[in-house]
């Protein structure tokens, strides 16, 4: 019944259709109450969310501190000639005395015959042409017109680098799942790799909502509130990982919030919405959504912060629509969101840590929705905060975890055993 409950869409629910539910169902399309369960919730965020370590490629100039998600070979010999390691003479090797004929540079090709006996002047990584059989460094010769005496009988191959001594044209350069740092972009460089394959940043992109907000570091005028869930938002990814994130802003107004989600959803992985979603007159985010053809997966949570809070899917994007009250908010995206992108990064769908703690507080819950109550870890219990109010962040901000009240526990007595689940620090 609870699935029906969430298929529902009153909007084209059949007069058949009501008369099958029961009267509960009846009593919850009348006043448009359906919501789903904190579980259940979460069920619905696992089976609708994908791994997006889709491979992307990218220019390897840009592809600094991520990873490989596929193999990368070389395309060339490195070297891909015989190459002089130093400034001196490349000679074919005889006895101490060498007739100097030529010279090569870094960059010119080698063609020049030498034979026995004879020598080039050769430069630090300069071809050694395929006659020459040693580079002698200039510290060690002794130069008179165009002979010159070695100390020693150079040893064959001396200061020459084989061609493809460090890697061969086709072998395997860096592995998938190698984290890419300066010099790994500059290996690739080296190897002519222009594009690599990448695990892709998850690109999360956040809206918010409301003619109220006004910028922080701007002039407060009447009747405007400064503007916090983006940055809040921002931050709570940023203690998850990378994300590659847009911020955009829209009016309470119909078709400027249509256009602005529309603009979000392409080529995102996430769509966070701040703010209206709820049933004001001047919330228009849930009606955008459904006339862009977001698919509704759920509307509303059987919870206490954040019972509107919408969840849906265009395509394989995923759409939060959180409310905007910034407690509710930030609640929502660590019991939801965060899932969702743990899901999204391919690590299994971890959630924030839960644990079981003795609770110092009493609490008496209101109503039968399930709640999340700010509070403060202290060695091996926990406290309730005061001003658990869904507009305040004072809590908030000091609390580092939340305990969880399932809709069926009425009340917390001191001591009891509680829910708690543990906020990134
Ligand atoms: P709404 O969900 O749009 O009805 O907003 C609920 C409450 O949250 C209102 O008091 C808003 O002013 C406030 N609010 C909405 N969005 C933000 C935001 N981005 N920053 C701070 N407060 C907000
Ligand atoms: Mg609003």
């Amino acid at each position: 019944m609870t699935r029906l409950y969430r298929d529902f869409d009153l909007r084209n629910t059949t007069i058949e259709q009501v008369l099958i539910c029961d009267n509960y169902a009846l009593y919850l399309l009348r006043y448009n109450e359906i919501m789903i369960e904190v579980e259940k919730a979460l069920e619905i965020i696992q089976e609708n969310t994908n791994f997006i370590g889709k491979k992307k490629r990218v220019m390897a100039n840009e592809a600094l501190r991520h990873v490989l998600s596929e193999d990368v070979f070389s395309k060339v010999d490195m070297p891909p000639f015989r190459q002089s390691a130093m400034d001196g003479y490349a000679v074919n090797v005889k006895a101490n005395d060498y007739r100097v004929i030529g010279e090569v540079k870094a960059g010119d090709e080698a063609t020049i015959e030498i034979k026995e006996g004879e020598a080039v002047r050769i430069f630090t990584g300069a071809a050694v042409p395929d006659t020459a059989n040693a580079v002698v460094i200039q510290e060690r010769v002794t130069r008179k017109g165009n002979v010159i005496s070695l100390e020693d009988v150079p040893k064959l191959e001396s200061n020459i680098r084989p061609k493809g001594e460090q890697i061969r044209k086709g072998e395997i350069a860096l592995e998938s799942g190698m984290k890419l740092n300066a010099a790994a972009i500059g290996y690739l460089n080296m190897l002519g790799v222009v594009e690599v394959s990448l695990v892709t940043k998850p690109v999360v992109k956040i809206i918010t909502t409301g003619n109220e907000l006004i910028k922080p570091g701007t002039e407060l005028t009447s009747g405007k509130i400064y503007e916090s869930n983006s940055a809040m938002l921002q931050s709570a990814l940023n203690e998850i990982g990378e994300f590659d994130v847009e911020l955009l802003k829209v009016e309470d107004d119909y078709s400027r919030t249509r256009e602005m989600i529309e603009k979000a959803l392409n080529n995102s992985d996430m769509l966070l919405v701040s703010g209206g979603i709820s049933v004001g007159d001047y919330d228009f985010v849930g009606k955008a959504l459904r006339d862009l053809g977001v698919k509704e997966l759920f509307y509303k949570v059987n919870q206490k912060p954040g019972k509107p809070l919408f969840y849906g899917k265009k395509d394989e994007v995923s759409v939060f629509a959180l409310p905007g009250n910034p407690a509710s908010a930030l609640t929502c995206f660590y019991v939801y969101v965060h899932k969702a992108l743990q899901g999204q990064l391919g690590n299994n769908f971890k959630e924030l840590k839960r644990v079981k703690l003795k609770s110092a507080s009493h609490f008496l819950k209101r109503g039968t929705r399930a709640q999340f109550l700010k509070a403060s870890v202290v060695g091996d219990s926990v406290m309730i905060l005061e001003g658990q109010s869904s507009a305040m962040l004072k809590t908030y901000a000091l609390a580092n975890a939340l305990v969880y009240v399932p809709s069926d526990l009425d009340k917390i007595e001191v001591d009891q055993e509680v829910e708690v689940i543990l906020l990134p620090l």
